[in-house]
């Protein structure tokens, strides 16, 4: 009989047991968090807000409303992160394309901006902008935004990622003042720059097996993994900052937990000392700030030398 109508507009479920039913699933498949990812890929299944998933409990949800929203559920008990699953992520309160290509724009990573733009006061808003490793572009296009008179030149290794920040860049209205290329930490560029901002891989080898699967199934193993010490992108870094930094510019570079002393040490050796050290809200101290000359700063307990 069936097979002889066309398929129900409805499913006879409400958004109320949608929700009720895929927390329990994902709560099952241990995911953290389960109501409020359920709530949150149920309102971009819907393309709708809270008015919706709380509002208005009691709405019949349609076959095909329904069927999206199983998908969506059926990727985040695999751990997909969310914010993949709807290929958006907010950062610096600025919406980011995310795909496969891209590292997952973290909100630690909104240190390094706001340690940028703390430096860049005294030097006036007409800056030249560099980003080694810039993925989806969320550090220099947040930068862009702030400044609106600077412009910026974003370097991924990743063509496919240099793809996802140039769209970023037009979705945000940004592209005129934004440049993308191709290539590896700072072999491709020449010239300098006010301010140089990177979040490169600094992830120890022996340490990607046991990241969460959200992190180590879904963001690009080549924007995590720094070497068997998870040092080796500050060494290239620190082979080509000193030379991309313009007289009276910085450079703000991102760390992974504990990696301060070593990697304040590998730049004071290029001539850069750390004249700030900027903990993440969690405490950890996520951000170096990088001068070329003579301040010093005591970072851990180690004295970065001259
Ligand atoms: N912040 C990421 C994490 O720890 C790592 C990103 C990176 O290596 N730069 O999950």
């Amino acid at each position: 009989m069936a097979a002889a109508h066309p398929a129900p507009a409805g499913t006879g479920q409400t958004i109320a047991g949608a929700l009720r039913a895929a927390a329990a699933a994902l709560a099952k498949a241990a995911v953290p968090e389960a109501r409020r990812d359920a709530r949150v890929l149920l309102e971009a299944a819907l393309a709708a807000g809270p008015e919706v998933t709380v509002g208005d409990p009691g709405r019949p949800l349609g076959a095909t409303d329904a069927a999206r929203f199983r998908g969506f559920i059926e990727r985040r008990r695999r751990r997909e992160p969310v914010a993949r699953i709807r290929g958006r992520r907010e950062f610096w309160s600025l919406p980011f394309i995310v795909t496969p290509a891209v590292l997952d724009p973290r909100p630690e990573s909104e240190t390094v901006v706001a340690a940028a733009l703390r430096h860049v006061a005294d030097r006036g808003p007409r800056s030249a902008i560099l980003d080694l490793g810039t993925g989806s572009g969320c550090l220099m296009l947040a930068l862009l935004h702030e400044l609106p008179t600077a412009k910026g030149l974003g370097l991924d290794i990743s063509p496919a990622a240099v793809i996802v920040a140039r769209r970023n860049a037009e979705a945000l209205g940004l592209a005129r003042r934004a440049a993308f290329v191709v290539g590896s930490w700072g072999e491709a560029i020449a010239g300098r720059f006010d301010i140089v901002v990177a979040n490169p891989p600094y992830i120890a080898r022996p340490a990607m097996a046991g990241l969460a699967p959200e992190v180590v199934c879904y963001d690009p193993a080549i924007a995590l993994d720094g070497g068997a010490d998870g040092l080796m992108a500050y060494r290239a870094l620190a082979g080509c900052l000193p030379r991309l930094i313009r007289g009276g510019g910085f450079a703000v570079v991102e760390l992974g937990c504990g990696q301060e002393g070593a990697v304040a040490d590998l730049f004071a050796q290029a001539g850069l000392a750390a004249v700030e050290a900027v903990p993440d809200l969690a405490g950890h101290c996520r951000v170096l700030v990088l001068r070329a000359g003579s301040n010093q700063k005591k970072i851990g307990n180690r004295l970065i030398p001259d």
